[in-house]
């Protein structure tokens, strides 16, 4: 099956500004004008001439960070400038990139805004009741910026330094991962029987979220209307945790450590709140959690391994593969298949779906159901798809969506890596490192998880229940008039296979 691609003549560009990008930022007295970025952007957001400095155009910027991730731009005009001079101009940087002013590393041109000053002030702030919840992809990362291997995988010691930095509850994204496939497959199940609008598309990835927004508004019904994994944790933290804890949800700060720069953009939409609280009240990413951990004097790797609290910080092996591409698709398999068909899934390990960035598709035969299926990896990819679903011509039945080239483990928030060679490295070695985690896990279905199995006993009641739709569903928001002026000439790569 081969992908048709969109070469249409261009659409003029979308003139209004919705949003104005307080995130990802390109230093002008820096930049060189490479366009390094320019050529990472799936959606053409990086603008100006070869040789002069860029701008990112944030009606069009998904915030995905991969423009950060590749900027190799550190020299700067302070070179011939007095010692005195460049330490104030550094500065300066630092104070207007929102980062603590004692980092070390060099400052590249391009940058996100950083989260980690408004964190430890508030971390100060007594009478709060301190939560955080780390992302799949953060524990095969986080230990390549103390010095160690590519995908060395550490949850016991990130979990023992967020007690260090002082947290009163450490959770887990991961059992959200759980929460998510256990809302998203039922509303697949429903979606299937009982003729919902298909193919439904996975909601995690906020990057594609945006994306779908201003690119494709037209299709947002076909979008889950699950909040993300980070979002139902965060909302579970100040309802049901709250409850468990005996806290006000007012005294609760809700921190989330994410491999993502997108994620602060969208623990800021005003649609995810429940109850008048914010689901997340801040974000930091891998690399900010360490600057964290180095500036407190931690010393990361000789910390004792230790548990996630309980109940929302435990997970089964399918939360933990949402860190990698075609890892929802996988944890969704694993529990549609039996919920479906009352029967084990005869292989847990579903390589199909697993892969590299581009397009995978397969056929499923799940009971009387063949279910076609389509995994994507890499927002540049999705155009031709979309264009398809646009056109009424293309029948799987869900889709998932990445942004990123191999899903969260190569977010633009994770450690930055200068050498392509290195990336790639990093992100095969992050991947295994995933897998290997699941693997090891006795519980590897969401729907096994004896947590969550509690927790729909005690206070969701059912999926896609009243409580669950109150507090774990959302709404998405047009944002443009549709797809822009990007002309789709890169066919997409795709590899199928049929599993009966
Ligand atoms: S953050 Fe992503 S979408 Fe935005 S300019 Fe950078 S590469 Fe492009
Ligand atoms: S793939 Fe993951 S890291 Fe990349 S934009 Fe999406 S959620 Fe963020």
């Amino acid at each position: 099956m081969s992908i048709t691609t969109n070469n249409a003549s261009s659409a003029p560009c979308m003139e209004t500004t919705d949003y104005t990008n307080p995130i990802i930022h390109i230093d002008p007295s820096m930049c060189t004008g490479c366009r390094r970025c320019a050529g990472v952007c799936p959606v053409d957001a990086i603008e100006g001439q070869p040789g002069e400095p860029q701008t990112v155009n944030a009606d069009r910027c998904v915030i995905c960070g991969q423009c950060v991730q590749i900027c190799s731009v550190y020299a700067s005009d302070w070179a011939g400038s007095s010692p005195q001079e460049a330490a104030s101009r550094r500065q300066e940087r630092l104070r207007e990139r929102d980062m603590p002013a004692d980092i070390g590393e060099p400052l590249f041109a391009a940058y996100y805004s950083g989260s980690l000053n408004k964190v430890t002030d508030m971390m100060t702030k007594p009478g709060q009741f301190r939560i955080v919840q780390c992302a799949p992809a953060i524990r095969v990362s986080i230990a390549e910026e103390f010095g160690m291997p590519f995908g060395t995988l550490t949850p016991g010691k990130m979990a023992a330094a967020l007690r260090r930095l002082g947290f009163d509850r450490v959770y887990d994204t991961n059992f959200g991962a759980d929460v998510t496939i256990m809302e998203e497959g039922t509303e697949l199940i429903r979606r299937v029987t009982e003729g919902g609008p298909l193919p439904m598309f996975t909601s995690c990835c906020p990057a594609w979220v945006r994306f779908a927004e201003i690119e494709y508004p037209d299709l947002l019904d076909h979008l889950s209307s699950c909040k993300s994994p980070m979002q139902m944790l965060g909302s579970l933290v100040k309802t049901y945790g709250a409850q468990l804890d005996e806290v006000e949800p007012a005294n609760i700060y809700s921190v989330a450590i994410m491999p993502c720069t997108c994620k602060q953009f969208e623990c800021d939409r005003p649609e995810m709140e429940s109850d008048g609280y914010r689901d997340v009240d801040e974000v930091l990413t891998t690399r900010e959690l360490a600057y964290w951990i180095k500036k407190s004097g931690i010393d990361f790797m000789n910390l004792p391994d230790e548990e996630f609290d309980s109940p929302l910080g435990r997970y089964s092996g399918a939360g933990s593969i949402f860190g990698v591409t075609g890892g929802v698709m996988e944890a969704a398999i694993r529990t549609g298949y039996e919920l479906l068909t009352n029967e084990k899934l005869p292989k847990l390990q579903l390589d199909f779906v697993r892969g590299e960035e581009g397009i995978r598709v397969a056929e499923v035969q799940v009971g009387e159901l063949e279910l076609k299926v389509a995994v994507v990896a890499g927002l540049q990819h999705a155009y031709g798809l979309l264009d398809r679903v646009q056109a009424g011509e293309c029948d799987y039945h869900f889709i998932e969506v990445m942004g990123c080239p191999a899903g969260c483990i190569s977010g633009g928030g994770q450690p930055k890596l200068m050498l392509e060679k290195h990336r790639i490295e990093a992100y095969r070695a992050r991947k295994s490192s995933i897998y290997g985690h699941d693997a090891g896990l006795q519980v590897r279905k969401s729907h096994e998880n004896p947590h969550i199995i509690k927790l729909y006993d005690e206070f969701l009641g059912e999926p896609l229940g009243h409580v669950s739709h109150h507090l774990l569903h959302t709404t998405f928001q047009k944002r443009g008039p549709g797809k822009q002026s990007r002309s789709c000439d890169a066919p997409a790569k795709e590899t199928g296979s049929s599993i009966h």
